[in-house]
């Protein structure tokens, strides 16, 4: 079952204040957004209803799966080499990145070489999800309200992934942006699934990455 939903209610109120740590600047001055077509976005938002989560897989230099999470009005995104994992037993390490802007979750296509990040672009899974950390009260509070901010868990309701999972901060090797992206034991693990591997389609457009790459580049 999933876990129960934070009041909606509480959670709009509570976003008045958007925290001020959380900031597209990085994003854009890495980008020149007259010759990438990723979106420039807009402000930062504040939205009703459940948060949002993508999934984009990245042909860039390296492949890798960019893990995408709305908090505080942005995508805070964090690129996952190997890509999530239905296996509890499985940690896969998530190197944090610039916050993207909500607008991100719409891309899918090629970014140019020589831009930054150049290479394909493929919105592998996507959907909503819910915050499933507490207050001290005890009462389920949005991710950007937690009061732990280096182990965060929450629940997917994605295509291809569901049930909840954890980012937790291990600043591993002494890196700071070293997140590690683990599967929670729940009704949705399954040692046995590997989506990484078997549903490589686009859950937006139902294209390969090679596809996208014929049809979106030139
Ligand atoms: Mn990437």
């Amino acid at each position: 079952m999933p876990p129960e939903l934070y009041n909606p209610g509480t959670a709009l109120a509570l976003f008045d204040d958007m925290p001020k740590t959380r900031s597209l600047e990085k994003y854009r001055r890495k980008r020149k957004f007259d010759v990438t077509s990723e979106p420039r976005g807009g402000r930062r938002q504040r939205r009703k209803g459940e948060p949002i989560f993508v999934v984009q897989k990245h042909q860039a230099s390296r492949l890798h799966y960019d893990f995408r999470l709305e908090i505080g009005g942005v995508l805070r995104s964090w690129a996952v080499p190997k890509g999530p994992s239905t296996n509890p037993k499985e940690k896969r390490l998530a190197v944090e990145v610039e916050d993207h802007p909500l607008e991100y979750a719409e891309f899918e296509g090629v970014i140019p070489a020589d831009e930054y990040g150049a290479g394909t672009v493929q919105v592998w899974d996507r959907g909503t999800y819910r915050s499933m950390m507490k207050n001290r009260h005890g009462q389920r509070v949005p991710l950007e309200k937690a009061p732990r901010t280096d182990n965060l868990e929450f629940w997917l309701e994605g295509k291809k992934l569901r049930g909840g999972y954890a980012l937790i901060h291990s600043k591993m090797r002494g890196r700071k942006e070293n997140w590690l992206l683990i599967k929670l034991k729940d009704d949705a693990a399954d040692a046995r699934r590997n989506p990484v591997n078997t549903e490589t389609k686009s859950v937006l457009t139902g294209r390969t990455l090679k596809q996208i790459a014929r049809e979106e580049s030139g």
